[in-house]
């Protein structure tokens, strides 16, 4: 519970943080990013200038889009619905990225019943995780999702992919923003998860050796309980 504690006192000041900047930051942006374009295209000499700066707003309004999320309070919709039918949407978004890259992604799915939660949020988070799991598999692979009841009012929800793995000192480190270690990387994908999966009064728990690979599960309430 102190680790919840310690990591939901942190998304609260950053969603603070997030509400008063980002707001600032959208508007000039935007200004920019339609000045750049305008010069790009009248101003003959080095063009590639134009692409960095184009591609380093679009990363920032990137970046800000996220923060936004993190700040709003979402609009939240809880209805029952079937998980299993989310996953499948989502495993179809990525399959594309995931075929790319050599991966087959293998499904064990139980029958379950219909989850009380915001279908959109949870769709966020298992783009998020499925995501990082193709990430993590430079190399190619399998990744397995697997669906069970885990007690009679919880869901199991588990993704295991077979990449780079996480030190243990690291692990600690997940979901706090900004932590990457990837080149393009946010930090903000897990953050987004833990946000998530508390407003419905679940948990993640993450596993991982370094080499060997990643099991990350989401465990969720059938019913969410009224605060
Ligand atoms: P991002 O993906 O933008 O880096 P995330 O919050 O999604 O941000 O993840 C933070 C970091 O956690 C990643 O940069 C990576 O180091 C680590 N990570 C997350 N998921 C995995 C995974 N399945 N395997 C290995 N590392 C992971
Ligand atoms: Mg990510």
């Amino acid at each position: 519970t102190e680790e919840l504690l310690r990591k939901s006192d942190k998304l609260a000041v950053v969603g603070q943080l997030a509400a008063g900047v980002a707001h600032e930051i959208r508007n000039p942006l935007t200004a920019l990013r339609g000045f750049v374009q305008l010069l790009k295209s009248t101003v003959k000499e080095p063009k590639e200038y134009f692409e960095v700066m184009l591609s380093e707003l679009d990363r920032i309004n990137f970046i800000v889009s996220e923060f936004l999320f993190l700040a709003k309070p979402q609009v939240v919709n809880f209805e029952r619905k079937d998980l299993v039918a989310i996953l499948q949407s989502v495993i179809k978004l990525l399959e594309t990225q995931a075929i790319m890259e050599n991966i087959q992604i293998v499904t064990k799915f139980t029958d379950l019943p219909s989850i009380h939660c915001d279908e959109n949020q949870l769709k966020q988070v298992f783009v998020n995780l499925l995501k990082n799991a193709i990430e993590a598999m430079p190399n190619g692979g399998e990744i397995d999702i697997q669906v069970k009841m885990r007690d009679k009012d919880h869901v199991q929800v588990r993704f295991i992919d077979h990449g780079c793995g996480i030190s243990k000192e690291r692990i600690r480190k997940l979901g706090e923003p900004f932590y990457t270690t990837k080149e393009k990387g946010t930090g903000l994908g897990l953050m987004i998860c833990y946000k998530i999966i508390e407003a419905h009064r679940g948990q993640i728990h993450i596993d991982s050796e370094i080499g060997k690979g990643t099991i990350v599960d989401v465990l969720l309430p059938v019913s969410v309980p009224r605060r």
